[in-house]
């Protein structure tokens, strides 16, 4: 029995890590993306004041919040989909695991989330530029 109760709390705790991780890079990918900006480099930015943006500030969902959606350098707002998207990364991610264990179905799975999410995500925003930061 403590067995099992481990093992979902692994599953959990790596669903949210790598649904978080996972959401973290979609943000950056939708926006860089469309834009033809490389998606290896530069280092995640802001959109606003060009600063580089400190690792602590870059926690999903948690940097968010304890920043209130604002740039930590020129209070500018970021947006919120970055909340939405890390959000329901996580989620799916955390579910998937929680359902499916870490096997083949549920990394496909995950896989298959995140370029269907990618593409619903820029296809929702096509002229919308006001959504995209
Ligand atoms: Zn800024």
């Amino acid at each position: 029995m403590g067995d099992v109760i481990i093992e979902y709390l692994i599953r959990l705790f790596v669903g949210l890590l790598l649904g978080g991780i996972l959401g973290s890079f979609l943000t950056m990918l939708t926006y860089r993306w469309p834009r033809g900006k490389s998606i290896v480099a530069p280092r995640s930015y802001c959109p606003a004041c060009q600063k580089k943006i400190d690792w602590k500030d870059m926690v999903p969902v948690y940097s968010y919040l304890m920043l209130k959606g604002k740039c930590s350098n020129c209070k500018k707002p970021y947006g919120r989909s970055y909340l939405v998207i890390e959000t329901v990364s996580m989620t799916v991610t955390t579910l998937v695991f929680l359902l499916y264990g870490f096997t083949f179905q549920a990394f496909m799975l995950i896989i298959v989330f995140g370029v269907l999410y990618t593409i619903g995500i820029i296809m929702d925003r096509q002229g919308k530029d006001k959504d995209l930061i």
